[in-house]
């Protein structure tokens, strides 16, 4: 690792907007100590053209990245997102805690590669492939932390309650043994996680979702939660979970969750794709995060998040990978536009009378709703944050010629070369020209390990 704690950006996108001649420091413990605009150069100081923070990927099951492109083959019937839960319990049925290590580490590195600089993970498989508990309660959460070390990409673990099959606590079936945990092994294991935290990492947890977790449950685990550690959960993603919500409590989930918990700014709520006018203005209204996965989304059949609307309402919304069809921030913020421009044939739709400029105004925002789901300090080119950072690469003939109000623009909505040439992750260089650092052995443990499950 270098000694550099200093970088000199022409452009840097700061949290008031782009800025000239910018100098950024950070100390040997990762975090940004200033951000100095209209700065000259000091002498031997590295110099990029344009520098942008690092986006947060607030949505992610790491071991789902091994089953990419093997759910796009048509049934005998309509396929929707129950007929592709099928295939991916049957995956996680198989793999133990060598392989989501070494599937999470190649995850982990590709995210860095195209601009996610720190992840949440909605990790809920929990147990063995018996159903039971490991010897050690955090056994698969800590490979996916070690995976995230191993990359060097920060991580926020988020250990999943997960206790029944659908609403009215019907009970779990066969296939999902390997997730079951109540509230008190959620906090064992969130206790367990307590070591782990440091710049890099930090814990909160999960309730899956109102289908299988109830709302005692989910108090209990809160009640013993720090106040400030991030919680989120799966919500309204699909239109028969909102309807089997309707049969079961005569609300809507976002109504029903709202009226039974106290949501707050600590909250994310993924997906919540589904949602009626009152249902955007309590999400709005409460700051919570909506977590938005628009290439998982897509992919599953979902639906359109109603982003206008939210977007109008004062809503806050980050964006997630989700089960990883894409490792780019560049696809999410891309399809989360297209999707409504398709929908309501017009353009430039994420924008506001302030920022008109959409991929400066999709990336600013996506930034802050991820920073505050990720309960870490990060999110902006400032003082206090996390270092991480990442510069595109200026010599590309997308970035030639444009002007700097346009450079966000060219990033997300031109063609698909991957722009990011270098990525900075809690005050260290993880990917130099356009390679992670470790590359070459993660994809070889990754290679090795998806022959062994494809051949089961
Ligand atoms: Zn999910």
């Amino acid at each position: 690792m270098g000694a550099a704690v200093s970088l000199f950006a022409r452009h840097a996108l700061l949290p008031q907007g782009w800025r000239r001649d910018v100098l950024i420091c950070w100390d040997a413990a990762g975090e940004l100590t200033s951000v100095t605009d209209n700065a000259a150069p000091p002498d031997g100081v590295e110099l990029a053209e344009y520098v942008l923070p690092g986006m947060v990927n607030l949505h992610s099951h790491a071991f789902q990245r091994a089953l990419g492109g093997m759910a796009e083959k048509a049934g005998s019937g309509p396929d929707s997102f129950w007929t592709w839960r099928e295939l991916m319990y049957r995956f996680a049925g198989r793999i133990t805690p060598e392989q989501i290590e070494a599937i999470a580490a190649q995850l982990f590195a590709e995210c860095l590669r195209h601009g996610y600089t720190a992840v949440c993970e909605f990790h809920y498989l929990q147990r063995d492939a018996a159903g039971s508990l490991y010897a050690r309660p955090a056994e698969t959460a800590e490979r996916v932390v070690q995976a995230a070390r191993l990359s060097g990409i920060g991580i926020t673990m988020l250990p999943v309650l997960y206790s029944h099959a659908g609403f009215g606590a019907q009970p779990l079936k066969p296939e999902q043994a390997r997730f079951r945990t109540d509230a008190d092994d959620v906090l064992r294991i969130v206790e367990a996680l307590a070591a782990q935290r440091d710049g890099q990492v930090e814990v909160g947890c999960a309730p899956h979702s109102l289908r299988a977790a109830s709302i005692e449950q989910i108090t209990a685990v809160l009640a013993a939660l720090p106040s400030e550690r991030p919680v989120h959960m799966h919500i309204a993603e699909q239109q028969a979970e909102v309807a089997q919500c309707l049969a079961a409590t005569g609300r809507r989930p976002v109504q029903y969750l709202y009226d039974q918990l106290d949501v707050d700014a600590r909250w994310c709520l993924v997906h919540a794709t589904h949602l009626a006018a009152d249902e955007i203005a309590l999400i709005a209204n409460s700051g919570a995060v909506a977590g938005l996965c628009p290439t998982t989304e897509a992919n599953l059949g979902d639906g359109l998040f109603p982003l206008p609307e939210f977007i109008a309402a004062g809503g806050r919304f980050g964006i997630g990978s989700d089960s990883h069809v894409s490792q780019s921030p560049v696809e999410e913020l891309r399809w989360l536009e297209y999707g409504q421009r398709l929908q309501r044939q017009q353009r430039n739709i994420a924008a506001t009378p302030q920022q008109r400029h959409v991929g400066d105004y999709l990336w600013q925002t996506a930034l802050q709703g991820g920073a505050q789901a990720s309960g870490r300090k990060l999110g902006a080119l400032a003082a206090g944050c996390r270092a991480d950072l990442l510069v595109l690469d200026d010599a590309h003939p997308n970035l030639c010629g444009v002007a700097v109000s346009d450079v966000l623009g060219s990033f997300l909505f031109c063609g698909n070369d991957n722009l990011v040439r270098d990525v900075l992750c809690g005050g260290r260089w993880q990917v130099r020209n356009k390679r992670h650092l470790a590359q070459d052995a993660i994809a070889a443990s990754y290679k090795r390990t998806l022959a062994r499950l494809r051949a089961l």
